[in-house]
């Protein structure tokens, strides 16, 4: 462990984290309780991760598929672990095994391979579309003009359930620089739903330097790393 990560408060993380999420809800009308915190704990050991669980966090999130799942069975049954980073297709089988909700599906045959898995072992994966918002060529996730399609045809697809959409903001100092492309997210989840009837319950946006702008334009699940275990060695 080094000397940083050792200086980092876990739980008093968690507490301002949750105080600011409850000041973001209030500003955009809703209630602390309506937005799902995830704990972001790629490059953190399992210890770290069951500070986080002390401190009420019920839902992990990891980047890579191995590393989560060594640190699952290290820390047990009892939280909820979600994909939030871009997966390869010939790793879909193993992602099913070890994650309880995929964030970051972007095309059919990524899905279609899940469901085959999920299936398989007698279960539906929960899912998350992932769109790229900010047009950014370096990020993963599906066009909005392609998003109608991709919906439509991953509803079809057995063992997949599809609960919401997913998007990471554009990079910027300053925060504000992403609120269009979380408002964009909110107004396509809209629209597709009265379109679609599917639920899509869960809007996915906002990590810790801009979850506060995210959750104004109507986040209900934040994605938040550094802000609860300190900033990553690599
Ligand atoms: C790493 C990561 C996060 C957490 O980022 P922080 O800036 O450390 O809060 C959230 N979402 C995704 C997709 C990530 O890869």
């Amino acid at each position: 462990m080094s000397s940083a990560e050792r200086d980092v408060d876990v739980a008093a993380n968690v507490a301002r984290i949750r105080e600011r999420i409850a000041a973001a809800a209030a500003r955009s009308g809703r209630a602390a309780s309506d937005v799902l915190l995830v704990a972001v704990s790629k490059q953190m050991n399992a210890a770290r991760v069951r500070e986080a669980i002390s401190a009420g966090v019920t839902d992990i999130g990891e980047n890579y598929v191995q590393e989560a799942a060594q640190k699952r069975a290290e820390v047990g049954e009892g939280v909820r672990w979600h994909l939030v980073g871009h997966l390869q297709r010939n790793k879909a089988a193993h992602a099913v095994e070890t994650f309880d909700i995929i964030q970051t599906v972007d095309s059919l045959r990524i899905a279609q391979a899940m469901g085959r898995r999920a299936q398989a072992a007698g279960r539906t994966i929960d899912v998350l579309l992932q769109v790229n918002t900010s047009g950014e060529e370096s990020k993963f996730g599906v066009a909005p003009e392609a998003l109608p399609r991709l919906l439509d045809e991953v509803l079809g697809v057995p063992g997949v359930r599809v609960r919401g959409l997913m998007t990471i903001g554009r990079w910027d100092p300053d925060p504000e620089a992403a609120r269009p492309e979380f408002r964009l997210l909110a107004d396509l989840a809209r629209r597709l739903r009265e379109r679609t009837g599917a639920q899509l319950e869960w809007l996915s946006m906002g990590m810790s330097h801009d979850f506060e702008v995210a959750i104004e334009e109507g986040a209900n699940l934040v994605r938040i790393g550094t802000g609860i275990f300190g900033p990553r060695g690599r």
